[in-house]
Protein backbone atom coordinates (compact mmCIF):
# COMPACT_ATOMS: atom_id res chain seq x y z
CA UNK A 1 0.00 0.00 0.00
CA UNK A 2 1.26 3.76 -0.76
CA UNK A 3 1.33 5.32 2.64
CA UNK A 4 -0.29 8.49 0.75
CA UNK A 5 -3.34 6.78 1.16
CA UNK A 6 -3.48 7.91 4.57
CA UNK A 7 -3.95 11.15 3.37
CA UNK A 8 -6.27 10.88 0.39
CA UNK A 9 -8.52 9.51 3.08
CA UNK A 10 -8.16 11.83 5.70
CA UNK A 11 -9.13 14.49 3.56
CA UNK A 12 -12.52 12.91 2.80
CA UNK A 13 -13.03 11.97 6.61
CA UNK A 14 -11.75 14.89 8.69
CA UNK A 15 -12.40 17.55 6.11
CA UNK A 16 -12.25 20.96 7.48
CA UNK A 17 -10.22 19.37 10.51
CA UNK A 18 -6.53 20.55 11.27
CA UNK A 19 -3.44 18.49 9.71
CA UNK A 20 -0.67 20.39 10.19
CA UNK A 21 0.12 23.69 12.33
CA UNK A 22 2.67 26.29 12.79
CA UNK A 23 2.30 26.78 17.18
CA UNK A 24 -1.16 27.85 17.61
CA UNK A 25 -2.28 28.21 14.19
CA UNK A 26 -3.52 25.78 11.94
CA UNK A 27 -1.82 26.25 8.23
CA UNK A 28 -3.83 23.31 6.48
CA UNK A 29 -7.14 21.55 6.92
CA UNK A 30 -7.01 17.70 6.08
CA UNK A 31 -9.15 18.29 2.63
CA UNK A 32 -6.33 21.40 2.22
CA UNK A 33 -3.90 18.98 2.81
CA UNK A 34 -4.86 16.23 0.62
CA UNK A 35 -5.44 18.29 -2.06
CA UNK A 36 -2.18 20.17 -2.01
CA UNK A 37 -0.46 16.92 -2.09
CA UNK A 38 -2.32 15.85 -4.80
CA UNK A 39 -1.75 18.97 -7.08
CA UNK A 40 2.60 18.98 -6.56
CA UNK A 41 2.35 15.15 -7.25
CA UNK A 42 1.17 16.23 -10.83
CA UNK A 43 3.38 19.12 -10.78
CA UNK A 44 6.33 16.50 -9.86
CA UNK A 45 5.19 14.28 -12.27
CA UNK A 46 4.01 16.88 -15.08
CA UNK A 47 5.47 19.95 -15.43
CA UNK A 48 9.11 18.99 -14.01
CA UNK A 49 8.61 14.97 -15.85
CA UNK A 50 9.62 12.88 -13.25
CA UNK A 51 8.74 8.97 -13.74
CA UNK A 52 7.60 6.80 -11.26
CA UNK A 53 10.75 5.58 -8.69
CA UNK A 54 12.65 8.44 -9.56
CA UNK A 55 13.77 10.05 -6.57
CA UNK A 56 13.17 13.70 -4.58
CA UNK A 57 15.49 14.96 -1.81
CA UNK A 58 13.93 16.70 0.86
CA UNK A 59 16.51 19.49 2.22
CA UNK A 60 14.64 22.57 4.57
CA UNK A 61 13.91 22.89 8.01
CA UNK A 62 10.85 21.27 9.45
CA UNK A 63 8.07 23.20 8.17
CA UNK A 64 4.06 22.34 6.83
CA UNK A 65 5.82 22.31 2.99
CA UNK A 66 8.07 19.55 4.39
CA UNK A 67 5.55 16.92 5.05
CA UNK A 68 2.74 17.76 1.79
CA UNK A 69 6.36 16.92 -0.71
CA UNK A 70 6.94 14.24 1.50
CA UNK A 71 3.25 12.62 0.85
CA UNK A 72 3.41 14.42 -2.45
CA UNK A 73 6.57 12.41 -3.37
CA UNK A 74 4.78 9.28 -2.54
CA UNK A 75 1.94 10.24 -4.11
CA UNK A 76 3.03 10.80 -7.08
CA UNK A 77 5.16 7.01 -6.86
CA UNK A 78 8.88 8.44 -6.28
CA UNK A 79 11.42 8.23 -3.42
CA UNK A 80 12.09 10.48 -0.95
CA UNK A 81 15.24 11.35 0.13
CA UNK A 82 15.33 13.52 3.35
CA UNK A 83 18.42 15.41 4.26
CA UNK A 84 19.32 16.53 7.00
CA UNK A 85 19.37 20.42 6.78
CA UNK A 86 22.46 21.04 8.73
CA UNK A 87 25.09 19.01 6.27
CA UNK A 88 27.69 20.55 5.14
CA UNK A 89 27.22 21.81 0.92
CA UNK A 90 29.49 19.18 0.41
CA UNK A 91 28.08 16.40 2.75
CA UNK A 92 24.76 17.28 0.80
CA UNK A 93 26.48 16.87 -2.75
CA UNK A 94 27.68 13.44 -1.75
CA UNK A 95 23.50 12.54 -0.68
CA UNK A 96 21.74 13.82 -3.77
CA UNK A 97 25.16 12.58 -5.70
CA UNK A 98 24.57 8.85 -4.30
CA UNK A 99 20.83 8.85 -4.42
CA UNK A 100 20.71 10.25 -8.31
CA UNK A 101 18.58 12.62 -6.93
CA UNK A 102 16.06 14.45 -9.81
CA UNK A 103 14.74 17.07 -8.18
CA UNK A 104 15.28 18.99 -4.80
CA UNK A 105 12.43 20.50 -2.53
CA UNK A 106 14.08 22.72 -0.45
CA UNK A 107 13.33 26.32 1.66
CA UNK A 108 15.18 29.81 1.65
CA UNK A 109 17.20 29.11 4.17
CA UNK A 110 18.75 26.53 2.48
CA UNK A 111 18.77 26.89 -1.05
CA UNK A 112 21.69 28.86 -1.21
CA UNK A 113 22.95 25.26 0.18
CA UNK A 114 21.57 23.62 -2.98
CA UNK A 115 21.59 26.36 -5.72
CA UNK A 116 25.17 26.07 -6.90
CA UNK A 117 24.77 22.16 -6.86
CA UNK A 118 22.35 22.60 -10.00
CA UNK A 119 25.23 22.99 -12.05
CA UNK A 120 27.37 20.71 -10.80
CA UNK A 121 25.87 17.63 -10.50
CA UNK A 122 24.40 16.06 -13.73
CA UNK A 123 21.03 14.28 -12.56
CA UNK A 124 19.85 17.18 -10.98
CA UNK A 125 17.46 19.14 -12.77
CA UNK A 126 15.71 21.48 -10.64
CA UNK A 127 15.40 22.93 -7.35
CA UNK A 128 12.52 23.80 -5.73
CA UNK A 129 11.81 26.46 -2.68
CA UNK A 130 9.07 26.53 -0.84
CA UNK A 131 7.18 28.25 0.15
CA UNK A 132 7.62 30.40 -2.89
CA UNK A 133 6.63 30.81 -6.76
CA UNK A 134 8.17 27.29 -7.37
CA UNK A 135 6.14 25.95 -5.29
CA UNK A 136 3.13 27.68 -5.96
CA UNK A 137 3.42 26.57 -9.65
CA UNK A 138 3.56 22.68 -8.26
CA UNK A 139 0.51 23.85 -6.46
CA UNK A 140 -1.21 25.11 -9.36
CA UNK A 141 -0.48 21.85 -11.15
CA UNK A 142 -3.07 19.33 -11.86
CA UNK A 143 -3.92 16.60 -9.82
CA UNK A 144 -2.79 13.35 -10.26
CA UNK A 145 -4.54 10.47 -8.84
CA UNK A 146 -2.50 7.96 -6.29
CA UNK A 147 0.23 5.85 -7.78
CA UNK A 148 -0.07 2.43 -6.81
CA UNK A 149 2.66 1.27 -5.03
CA UNK A 150 3.46 -2.16 -3.50
CA UNK A 151 4.62 -2.81 0.01
CA UNK A 152 8.58 -3.50 -1.76
CA UNK A 153 8.72 -0.33 -3.29
CA UNK A 154 11.13 2.32 -2.07
CA UNK A 155 9.47 5.39 -0.25
CA UNK A 156 13.03 7.10 1.97
CA UNK A 157 16.26 6.44 1.31
CA UNK A 158 18.09 7.02 4.89
CA UNK A 159 20.95 8.10 4.90
CA UNK A 160 22.30 7.78 7.96
CA UNK A 161 23.88 10.11 9.91
CA UNK A 162 27.83 9.49 9.91
CA UNK A 163 29.01 9.45 13.00
CA UNK A 164 31.29 6.90 11.59
CA UNK A 165 32.36 6.85 7.91
CA UNK A 166 30.37 7.79 4.43
CA UNK A 167 26.79 7.98 4.91
CA UNK A 168 24.52 5.11 3.29
CA UNK A 169 21.49 5.26 2.55
CA UNK A 170 18.94 2.62 4.22
CA UNK A 171 16.26 1.69 1.44
CA UNK A 172 13.02 1.89 3.06
CA UNK A 173 10.08 0.21 1.35
CA UNK A 174 6.40 1.73 2.04
CA UNK A 175 5.94 -1.82 3.47
CA UNK A 176 8.92 -1.24 6.06
CA UNK A 177 7.85 2.66 6.91
CA UNK A 178 3.70 0.78 7.27
CA UNK A 179 5.85 -1.77 9.65
CA UNK A 180 7.45 0.83 11.40
CA UNK A 181 3.98 2.80 12.19
CA UNK A 182 2.05 -0.06 13.12
CA UNK A 183 4.48 -1.11 15.56
CA UNK A 184 3.88 2.20 17.32
CA UNK A 185 0.63 1.52 17.84
CA UNK A 186 1.56 -2.48 19.60
CA UNK A 187 4.02 -0.46 21.65
CA UNK A 188 4.28 2.83 22.00
CA UNK A 189 0.76 4.18 22.20
CA UNK A 190 -2.82 4.12 20.34
CA UNK A 191 -3.25 7.78 18.77
CA UNK A 192 -6.78 9.48 17.48
CA UNK A 193 -7.78 11.87 15.34
CA UNK A 194 -7.81 14.61 17.70
CA UNK A 195 -4.08 14.09 18.86
CA UNK A 196 -1.15 15.56 17.43
CA UNK A 197 2.41 15.22 17.13
CA UNK A 198 5.04 17.95 17.85
CA UNK A 199 8.18 17.81 15.09
CA UNK A 200 10.41 19.32 17.58
CA UNK A 201 13.16 17.25 16.21
CA UNK A 202 14.59 16.98 12.37
CA UNK A 203 12.06 15.17 10.10
CA UNK A 204 14.32 13.92 8.41
CA UNK A 205 15.07 11.14 11.26
CA UNK A 206 12.84 10.10 14.29
CA UNK A 207 10.60 12.86 14.41
CA UNK A 208 9.80 12.20 10.55
CA UNK A 209 9.15 7.74 11.52
CA UNK A 210 7.13 8.92 14.30
CA UNK A 211 5.14 11.79 12.17
CA UNK A 212 4.10 9.04 10.35
CA UNK A 213 1.85 6.84 12.70
CA UNK A 214 -0.07 10.12 13.36
CA UNK A 215 -0.82 10.88 9.44
CA UNK A 216 -2.07 7.61 9.36
CA UNK A 217 -4.65 8.47 12.47
CA UNK A 218 -5.37 12.05 11.22
CA UNK A 219 -3.51 13.68 13.99
CA UNK A 220 -2.24 17.32 13.72
CA UNK A 221 1.30 17.72 12.86
CA UNK A 222 2.41 20.24 14.98
CA UNK A 223 5.44 22.83 13.61
CA UNK A 224 6.89 24.82 17.26
CA UNK A 225 7.05 28.32 15.98
CA UNK A 226 10.21 29.27 17.55
CA UNK A 227 11.87 26.66 15.88
CA UNK A 228 13.82 25.89 18.68
CA UNK A 229 11.25 24.17 22.06
CA UNK A 230 11.65 25.72 25.38
CA UNK A 231 9.65 24.64 28.36
CA UNK A 232 7.26 27.75 27.94
CA UNK A 233 6.48 27.34 24.43
CA UNK A 234 5.63 23.26 25.32
CA UNK A 235 3.56 24.72 27.87
CA UNK A 236 1.24 26.94 25.50
CA UNK A 237 1.37 24.28 23.01
CA UNK A 238 -0.22 21.53 25.32
CA UNK A 239 -2.81 23.67 26.01
CA UNK A 240 -3.94 24.61 22.37
CA UNK A 241 -3.24 20.93 20.84
CA UNK A 242 -3.79 18.35 23.90
CA UNK A 243 -2.82 14.65 23.10
CA UNK A 244 0.22 16.08 21.90
CA UNK A 245 3.67 13.34 21.34
CA UNK A 246 7.21 14.38 20.55
CA UNK A 247 10.54 12.95 19.41
CA UNK A 248 13.25 14.16 21.12
CA UNK A 249 17.19 13.07 21.81
CA UNK A 250 18.12 12.65 24.72
CA UNK A 251 19.79 15.68 25.31
CA UNK A 252 16.37 17.81 24.69
CA UNK A 253 14.79 15.98 27.48
CA UNK A 254 17.35 16.55 29.32
CA UNK A 255 17.38 20.72 28.55
CA UNK A 256 13.90 20.49 28.55
CA UNK A 257 13.32 18.63 31.81
CA UNK A 258 15.53 21.23 33.57
CA UNK A 259 13.57 24.03 32.52
CA UNK A 260 12.08 26.31 35.09
CA UNK A 261 8.68 26.82 32.99
CA UNK A 262 7.57 23.49 33.14
CA UNK A 263 7.60 23.03 37.09
CA UNK A 264 4.68 22.96 38.25
CA UNK A 265 3.04 23.37 34.95
CA UNK A 266 0.12 21.71 33.78
CA UNK A 267 1.25 18.72 31.93
CA UNK A 268 -2.02 16.55 31.27
CA UNK A 269 -2.18 17.59 27.70
CA UNK A 270 1.17 15.77 27.08
CA UNK A 271 0.72 12.51 26.08
CA UNK A 272 4.83 10.26 25.37
CA UNK A 273 7.71 11.89 24.57
CA UNK A 274 9.40 9.77 22.58
CA UNK A 275 13.43 9.42 23.53
CA UNK A 276 16.15 7.89 21.58
CA UNK A 277 18.86 7.73 18.96
CA UNK A 278 21.57 7.88 21.55
CA UNK A 279 22.28 7.26 25.29
CA UNK A 280 20.48 8.64 27.98
CA UNK A 281 22.18 7.97 31.46
CA UNK A 282 19.98 7.39 34.24
CA UNK A 283 20.69 9.82 36.18
CA UNK A 284 19.29 12.55 33.19
CA UNK A 285 16.48 10.04 33.00
CA UNK A 286 15.41 10.44 36.50
CA UNK A 287 15.25 13.97 36.32
CA UNK A 288 13.42 13.84 33.28
CA UNK A 289 10.74 11.03 35.13
CA UNK A 290 10.87 13.63 37.81
CA UNK A 291 9.22 16.66 35.83
CA UNK A 292 7.39 14.65 32.74
CA UNK A 293 5.98 11.79 34.82
CA UNK A 294 5.74 8.56 33.16
CA UNK A 295 4.17 10.23 29.96
CA UNK A 296 8.51 8.88 28.44
CA UNK A 297 8.55 5.98 26.28
CA UNK A 298 12.57 5.00 24.80
CA UNK A 299 13.00 3.44 21.86
CA UNK A 300 16.43 1.92 20.18
CA UNK A 301 16.58 1.68 16.69
CA UNK A 302 18.27 3.34 13.39
CA UNK A 303 17.48 4.15 10.05
CA UNK A 304 18.07 0.92 8.65
CA UNK A 305 15.53 -0.68 10.57
CA UNK A 306 13.24 2.75 11.14
CA UNK A 307 13.63 3.24 14.81
CA UNK A 308 12.25 0.16 15.93
CA UNK A 309 14.46 -2.23 17.67
CA UNK A 310 13.68 -2.36 21.10
CA UNK A 311 11.76 -0.26 23.49
CA UNK A 312 10.89 0.89 27.13
CA UNK A 313 7.44 1.99 26.96
CA UNK A 314 5.94 4.24 29.51
CA UNK A 315 4.73 1.22 31.84
CA UNK A 316 8.14 0.09 31.89
CA UNK A 317 9.40 3.39 33.03
CA UNK A 318 6.19 4.01 35.74
CA UNK A 319 7.27 0.35 37.23
CA UNK A 320 9.72 1.87 39.65
CA UNK A 321 9.05 -0.65 42.37
CA UNK A 322 10.41 -3.72 39.62
CA UNK A 323 13.75 -5.00 41.20
CA UNK A 324 15.20 -4.42 38.25
CA UNK A 325 13.78 -0.87 37.36
CA UNK A 326 17.46 0.63 37.56
CA UNK A 327 19.14 -1.97 35.16
CA UNK A 328 15.87 -1.27 33.07
CA UNK A 329 16.03 2.05 32.50
CA UNK A 330 19.62 2.14 31.89
CA UNK A 331 18.84 -0.07 28.88
CA UNK A 332 17.18 0.22 25.84
CA UNK A 333 14.59 -2.08 26.77
CA UNK A 334 12.33 -4.90 25.30
CA UNK A 335 12.10 -6.30 21.39
CA UNK A 336 9.36 -4.29 19.71
CA UNK A 337 6.43 -6.64 18.71
CA UNK A 338 7.28 -6.63 14.87
CA UNK A 339 10.98 -7.71 15.11
CA UNK A 340 13.22 -10.66 16.60
CA UNK A 341 16.58 -9.64 18.10
CA UNK A 342 19.63 -11.78 18.65
CA UNK A 343 22.85 -11.22 20.40
CA UNK A 344 25.70 -12.89 19.00
CA UNK A 345 29.03 -13.75 18.65
CA UNK A 346 31.97 -12.75 16.05
CA UNK A 347 30.12 -16.12 14.21
CA UNK A 348 26.62 -15.19 13.79
CA UNK A 349 26.42 -18.06 16.78
CA UNK A 350 23.59 -16.80 19.74
CA UNK A 351 24.98 -15.92 22.66
CA UNK A 352 23.17 -16.70 26.17
CA UNK A 353 21.72 -13.87 28.54
CA UNK A 354 24.74 -12.06 30.34
CA UNK A 355 26.77 -12.08 27.20
CA UNK A 356 27.92 -9.36 25.01
CA UNK A 357 28.11 -9.65 21.25
CA UNK A 358 26.51 -7.62 17.69
CA UNK A 359 22.77 -7.01 18.21
CA UNK A 360 21.09 -8.38 15.01
CA UNK A 361 17.68 -7.65 14.44
CA UNK A 362 15.08 -9.40 11.56
CA UNK A 363 11.13 -8.72 10.80
CA UNK A 364 9.62 -6.84 7.87
CA UNK A 365 10.69 -3.16 9.23
CA UNK A 366 14.11 -4.23 8.27
CA UNK A 367 15.25 -2.31 5.34
CA UNK A 368 15.86 -3.93 1.46
CA UNK A 369 18.99 -3.29 1.42
CA UNK A 370 21.58 -0.16 1.09
CA UNK A 371 20.89 1.97 -1.82
CA UNK A 372 23.35 1.16 -4.69
CA UNK A 373 25.98 -0.67 -2.61
CA UNK A 374 24.94 -4.25 -2.98
CA UNK A 375 28.35 -5.78 -1.02
CA UNK A 376 27.41 -2.93 1.99
CA UNK A 377 24.00 -4.43 1.98
CA UNK A 378 24.87 -8.48 1.71
CA UNK A 379 27.28 -7.93 4.47
CA UNK A 380 24.73 -5.69 6.72
CA UNK A 381 21.68 -8.52 5.92
CA UNK A 382 24.26 -12.09 5.99
CA UNK A 383 22.15 -14.48 6.90
CA UNK A 384 19.18 -12.83 7.02
CA UNK A 385 19.82 -10.77 9.50
CA UNK A 386 20.30 -6.77 10.22
CA UNK A 387 23.74 -6.64 11.77
CA UNK A 388 23.44 -3.31 13.68
CA UNK A 389 27.01 -2.90 14.59
CA UNK A 390 25.79 -2.01 18.56
CA UNK A 391 27.03 -3.94 20.72
CA UNK A 392 25.03 -4.76 24.01
CA UNK A 393 23.08 -7.73 26.33
CA UNK A 394 20.35 -9.61 26.70
CA UNK A 395 18.85 -10.07 30.51
CA UNK A 396 16.94 -13.40 31.74
CA UNK A 397 13.70 -11.19 31.04
CA UNK A 398 15.01 -10.74 27.43
CA UNK A 399 15.53 -6.22 27.58
CA UNK A 400 18.96 -5.45 26.41
CA UNK A 401 21.18 -3.18 27.68
CA UNK A 402 23.73 -1.61 24.63
CA UNK A 403 27.07 -1.14 25.84
CA UNK A 404 28.30 0.50 22.37
CA UNK A 405 28.90 0.47 18.61
CA UNK A 406 31.33 -2.19 17.82
CA UNK A 407 33.50 0.08 16.04
CA UNK A 408 33.83 2.72 19.44
CA UNK A 409 34.76 -0.39 21.66
CA UNK A 410 38.18 0.42 23.36
CA UNK A 411 40.64 -2.21 23.81
CA UNK A 412 43.50 -1.30 26.24
CA UNK A 413 46.19 -3.99 27.57
CA UNK A 414 44.00 -6.82 26.14
CA UNK A 415 41.01 -5.86 27.93
CA UNK A 416 37.24 -4.81 26.49
CA UNK A 417 36.73 -1.51 28.09
CA UNK A 418 32.62 -0.07 26.62
CA UNK A 419 33.08 3.70 26.54
CA UNK A 420 29.16 3.46 27.43
CA UNK A 421 29.66 2.00 31.14
CA UNK A 422 32.44 4.45 32.32
CA UNK A 423 30.41 7.17 30.95
CA UNK A 424 27.79 6.38 32.63
CA UNK A 425 30.12 6.56 36.09
CA UNK A 426 31.22 9.97 35.15
CA UNK A 427 27.69 11.24 34.97
CA UNK A 428 27.04 10.29 38.21
CA UNK A 429 29.21 13.00 39.26
CA UNK A 430 26.70 15.91 40.10
CA UNK A 431 29.42 18.58 38.51
CA UNK A 432 28.99 16.91 35.55
CA UNK A 433 26.74 17.81 32.49
CA UNK A 434 27.97 15.24 29.77
CA UNK A 435 30.78 13.48 28.86
CA UNK A 436 31.74 11.45 25.92
CA UNK A 437 34.88 8.59 26.33
CA UNK A 438 36.61 7.42 23.74
CA UNK A 439 40.23 5.18 22.93
CA UNK A 440 43.66 6.73 22.10
CA UNK A 441 46.10 4.62 20.54
CA UNK A 442 48.75 3.78 22.86
CA UNK A 443 52.29 2.06 22.41
CA UNK A 444 51.79 0.77 25.85
CA UNK A 445 48.45 -0.16 26.32
CA UNK A 446 47.62 -0.51 22.65
CA UNK A 447 44.76 2.10 23.51
CA UNK A 448 44.42 4.00 26.64
CA UNK A 449 40.56 5.61 27.31
CA UNK A 450 39.93 9.30 27.23
CA UNK A 451 36.98 11.18 28.76
CA UNK A 452 35.96 14.48 27.76
CA UNK A 453 34.18 16.43 30.16
CA UNK A 454 31.50 19.08 30.27
CA UNK A 455 31.33 20.60 34.01
CA UNK A 456 27.53 21.61 34.68
CA UNK A 457 27.58 25.90 33.91
CA UNK A 458 27.60 27.18 37.76
CA UNK A 459 29.66 25.55 41.09
CA UNK A 460 33.54 24.30 40.48
CA UNK A 461 34.38 22.16 37.99
CA UNK A 462 34.75 18.88 39.01
CA UNK A 463 38.52 17.68 39.64
CA UNK A 464 40.12 14.68 38.31
CA UNK A 465 40.54 13.39 41.72
CA UNK A 466 36.63 13.62 42.15
CA UNK A 467 35.85 12.38 38.62
CA UNK A 468 38.54 9.22 39.33
CA UNK A 469 36.68 8.98 42.39
CA UNK A 470 33.16 8.39 40.79
CA UNK A 471 34.41 5.89 38.22
CA UNK A 472 36.59 3.77 40.96
CA UNK A 473 33.18 3.32 43.21
CA UNK A 474 31.74 1.58 40.02
CA UNK A 475 33.79 0.15 37.51
CA UNK A 476 36.92 -1.62 37.24
CA UNK A 477 39.90 -0.08 37.98
CA UNK A 478 41.48 -0.22 34.30
CA UNK A 479 38.27 1.03 32.88
CA UNK A 480 39.13 4.17 34.67
CA UNK A 481 41.10 6.91 32.21
CA UNK A 482 44.19 7.76 32.33
CA UNK A 483 42.99 11.32 30.87
CA UNK A 484 40.33 14.01 31.50
CA UNK A 485 39.67 16.88 29.11
CA UNK A 486 37.20 19.20 30.39
CA UNK A 487 35.73 21.03 27.35
CA UNK A 488 32.94 23.74 26.97
CA UNK A 489 31.17 21.51 24.48
CA UNK A 490 31.11 18.12 23.01
CA UNK A 491 30.65 18.09 19.30
CA UNK A 492 27.39 16.63 18.06
CA UNK A 493 25.23 16.15 15.10
CA UNK A 494 22.19 17.54 14.44
CA UNK A 495 20.70 14.57 15.89
CA UNK A 496 22.31 15.26 19.03
CA UNK A 497 24.75 12.06 18.91
CA UNK A 498 28.12 13.09 20.03
CA UNK A 499 30.59 12.68 16.84
CA UNK A 500 33.21 10.53 18.64
CA UNK A 501 35.46 10.90 15.38
CA UNK A 502 36.24 14.33 15.88
CA UNK A 503 36.82 13.50 19.55
CA UNK A 504 39.86 11.08 17.78
CA UNK A 505 40.82 13.65 15.58
CA UNK A 506 41.29 16.04 18.19
CA UNK A 507 43.46 13.55 20.28
CA UNK A 508 45.13 12.43 17.33
CA UNK A 509 46.29 15.94 16.17
CA UNK A 510 46.81 17.31 19.75
CA UNK A 511 44.28 20.45 19.53
CA UNK A 512 42.07 19.86 21.83
CA UNK A 513 39.41 22.45 22.65
CA UNK A 514 39.63 22.80 26.49
CA UNK A 515 37.76 24.74 28.63
CA UNK A 516 38.38 28.06 29.39
P1 LIG B 1 20.78 6.44 13.28
O1 LIG B 1 20.55 5.38 12.28
O2 LIG B 1 21.52 7.59 12.76
O3 LIG B 1 19.54 6.84 14.00
O4 LIG B 1 21.76 5.83 14.41
C1 LIG B 1 21.37 4.65 15.08
C2 LIG B 1 22.32 4.35 16.20
O5 LIG B 1 22.09 5.24 17.29
C3 LIG B 1 22.09 2.97 16.77
O6 LIG B 1 22.71 1.96 16.01
C4 LIG B 1 22.67 3.13 18.17
O7 LIG B 1 24.08 3.02 18.15
C5 LIG B 1 22.30 4.56 18.53
N1 LIG B 1 21.04 4.55 19.29
C6 LIG B 1 19.79 4.59 18.82
N2 LIG B 1 18.88 4.55 19.81
C7 LIG B 1 19.58 4.47 20.96
C8 LIG B 1 19.23 4.38 22.35
N3 LIG B 1 17.95 4.40 22.75
N4 LIG B 1 20.22 4.30 23.24
C9 LIG B 1 21.52 4.30 22.86
N5 LIG B 1 21.93 4.39 21.57
C10 LIG B 1 20.97 4.46 20.63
Amino acid sequence: MNLATWVERNGRRLRGRPATAVGERVTGTWDETAGRVAAVAGGLRGRLGLAEGDRVALLMSNRPEYLEAQFAVWHAGLVAVPVNARLHREEVAYVLEHSGAAVVVTDEEHAEVVGPLLERLEGLRAVVVAPGPDWDALLAAEPVPLSDRGSDDPAWLFYTSGTTGRPKGATLTHGNLLMASLSYFADIAAIGDRDSVLHAAPLSHGSGIYGLPHVAKGAVSVFPASGALDGAELVGLLARWPGLSFFAAPIMVKRLAADPALAGADLSGLRTIIYGGAPMYLADLEEALATFGPRLAQIYGQGETPMTITGLSRADHAESDHPRWRERMAGVGFPRTDVEVRVVDADDRPLPPGEAGEVLVRGRVVMAGYWDAPEASAEALRGGWLHTGDIGSLDDDGYLTLRDRSKDLIISGGMNIYPREVEEAIMTHPGVQSVAVVGRPDPEWGESVVAFVVAVGDGPAPTVEDLDRACLERIARFKRPKEYHLVDALPTNNYGKVLKRELRTWLADGVVPDAR
